[in-house]
């Protein structure tokens, strides 16, 4: 028999309907030219794929130990930093304590809290998007969770929270998970707390680098902790193409990924403001590789009618906080031009 919290499950949703400008994932807008596409081909067509891969994943865990500062004693990593998600959701704190996040926020930690019988702890953003200190510390002292989700920047709303408000939370004797996903665009990290404590972990991903369909996740923390982790993690996770293909893409063509993250970087700066000047849209700040923005008109209207237009958005207006709210991933500055002039057509078409 299924257990009923799993029926009670909605799974994970993604933006399926298939559009010319897809704009909805958080995706990294990247081509790779055919010298990288060649050397993908030649690494994986030499693989002995009836053996297992490497459980360890040594060769990449060195690259991205390299890459991110540390040492590979302080790695674990994840099918996608979702598993790993998972994985603390399993290891930290007693199975009956609650799991405690801001919402709105990343499902996957109320989706992995509910798989396992845990209660979750959901504590609305302020209206400014930012933390609601007071009433986390109430909701610590009142169902005392034991771990602690933390989207850095949150995702979909794109800002970094306060700094000071997670830490003081962790100071009530919560272990803080920092998913620092979108690191990348924000420049903003806990990494040195996760070195130095062992009640911090932070959570990076090669999906929004430009490799989302490796599945690749980082889980960066102490060695003890990681120690620890690692005993759960399935022993084959990170398939044997995706090793070969991650490492080969840190090491010898990093420096494309870079100028993409910039051009991301510039075009956001961009779009907003050419998105804000677009009468009755309302654009909220951002650290990460997409944004929100807000119309007079309900969410749902305007993301049919950008489909009609060939631009999929994702629609976030259901919920807490977000009345009628579409978040827009940073494309192309072609992409990003089509969304512009769609979204002026329907802007007008709905007045
Ligand atoms: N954390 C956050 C905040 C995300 O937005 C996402 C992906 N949308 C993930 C984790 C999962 O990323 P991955 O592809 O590494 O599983």
């Amino acid at each position: 028999m299924i257990h009923p919290r799993i029926k009670e499950l909605s799974a994970y949703k993604t933006e399926t309907t298939p559009c010319k400008v897809k704009l909805s994932s958080n995706e990294l807008p990247i081509k790779f030219p055919e010298e990288v596409k060649r050397k993908i081909g030649e690494v994986v067509s030499s693989l002995p794929l009836n053996r297992y891969p490497d459980p360890q994943a040594s060769e990449l865990k060195e690259v991205i130990a390299k890459r991110f500062g540390v040492s590979t004693d302080n790695l674990v990593l994840g099918n996608g930093s979702d598993e790993l998600i998972q994985y603390l959701t399993i290891a930290v704190g007693e199975i009956n304590s609650p799991v405690l996040y801001p919402i709105p926020t990343f499902p996957m930690y109320g989706i992995c809290a509910t798989a396992l019988g845990r209660e979750k702890v959901e504590v609305p953003l302020k209206e400014d998007l930012d933390l609601d200190l007071e009433a986390l510390l109430r909701a610590v002292e009142e169902k005392r969770p034991s771990l602690a989700f933390f989207s850095y920047p949150n995702n979909p709303t794109g800002n970094c929270f306060r700094e000071d408000a997670i830490k003081r939370v962790r100071q009530e004797g919560v272990f803080t998970v920092i998913d620092e996903a979108y690191y990348h665009f924000s420049g903003k990290t806990f990494l040195a707390d996760a070195l130095q404590r062992e009640d911090t972990v932070v959570l990076r991903t090669l999906s929004k680098i430009g490799l989302a369909g490796l599945r690749v996740g980082v889980l960066i923390a102490k060695e003890e902790i990681a120690r620890e982790i690692n005993k759960l993690r399935l022993p084959f996770n990170i398939t044997y193409p995706s090793q070969v293909i991650a490492k080969l893409m840190l090491e010898d063509f990093y420096p494309i990924i870079e100028e993409h993250v910039q051009m991301v970087l510039r075009e956001r700066e961009r779009l907003m403001r050419e998105l804000s000047k677009i009468e009755g849209v309302k654009v909220f700040p951002s650290d990460a590789n997409f944004f929100l923005f807000k119309t007079p008109y309900p969410a749902g209207l305007v993301h049919a009618e950008l489909i009609k237009e060939g631009v999929l958005v994702r629609d976030v207006s259901y919920l807490p906080n977000l009345e009628n709210c579409l978040r827009v991933s940073v494309g192309f500055p072609e992409e990003n031009d089509q969304f512009l002039q769609a979204m002026q057509r329907v802007m007008k078409r709905l007045c």
